[in-house]
This record gives structure tokens, C-alpha cells and sequence, in this order.
């Protein structure tokens, strides 16, 4: 999978409701796609009461916030523990994960701004020509 759009095919019911933002920059994007098949094997058989309500960049990292119903979290707290961990995992490691490309990166409070990037996309910010790191509307 290379996009969103690809992502939301594989899982449909992790996209059941639209999430308000889809904010995974390129760079994290196999981030958040392991996310997906991980949190997929956790559910086990009943994928029900599993969704994405949130994705974005907050403070150089993503953020990935997702909501459970049905009373999944009161019938399986341990699996909703579960599910946050991964998801806490996940962000964490976007913040050592350049956003643009997926390379080693880190967030450089010095720069004026807050993003985690690799040297080179660090580079390429400060000259200006670093170019989007979100994906176009038909990938997502
Ligand atoms: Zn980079």
C-alpha cells in the first residue's frame, strides 16, 4: 500500500466514518500503515466498533486518534488498552521519522517550526523548496 485511498480499501471498516482530518504526511505514512494491519490483528475475528476519527500533525509528530463503540472498551478493556498502546507507539515513533520521505528525522526546535525531518528535508524547509508532505486529494 502506498496511499490513503489504497489503506481505506484494505480496511474499510477503519474508515467507516470519515475521519476528520486524513493527516499522514508521506513520510509517516508506513507508519501509520503498519498501524492499520496491527491494529487489524489485535481485533481478531470481530472487527466491529473500530474506527479512525482523527489524524494529524500536532508538535512535529502525528498524532492517530481512533474511537471505539459497541462497548468494545467495556467489554474488552484489555484490548482497548491494547489498541492505545499501538497507537501511542506509532506516534512516538513518528517523531524520530522525517515527514516528508520516512527517513531517520528528528524535530529541530530551533528551526522556527516543528515538524520532524530528515537533514535534507531540514534543508530543503529553510530554503523554501522543500514541497508538500501531504498526500494529493485523489490518494487520499
Ligand atoms: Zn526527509
Amino acid at each position: 500500500m502506498t496511499n490513503p485511498r489504497e489503506l481505506k480499501a484494505r480496511y474499510p471498516y477503519q474508515f467507516a466514518f470519515e475521519p476528520i482530518d486524513m493527516g499522514v504526511t508521506r513520510g509517516w505514512f508506513h507508519l501509520f500503515s503498519r498501524l492499520c494491519a496491527e491494529i487489524d490483528e489485535a481485533l481478531g475475528e470481530d472487527k466491529r466498533g473500530f474506527h479512525w476519527i482523527q489524524l494529524k500533525e500536532k508538535l512535529g509528530s502525528a498524532r492517530m486518534y481512533f474511537r471505539l463503540t459497541e462497548g468494545v472498551r467495556e467489554r474488552e478493556p484489555e484490548l482497548a488498552q491494547r489498541l492505545s498502546s499501538l497507537a501511542f507507539a506509532a506516534e512516538d515513533a513518528s517523531a524520530t521519522v522525517c515527514a516528508a520521505c520516512g527517513r531517520p528525522g528528528r524535530i529541530d526546535r530551533r528551526a522556527g517550526y516543528m515538524l520532524a525531518l530528515c537533514d535534507k528535508h531540514h534543508e530543503a524547509r529553510q530554503a523554501g523548496t522543500r514541497g508538500s508532505v501531504w498526500f494529493e486529494e485523489d490518494e487520499s
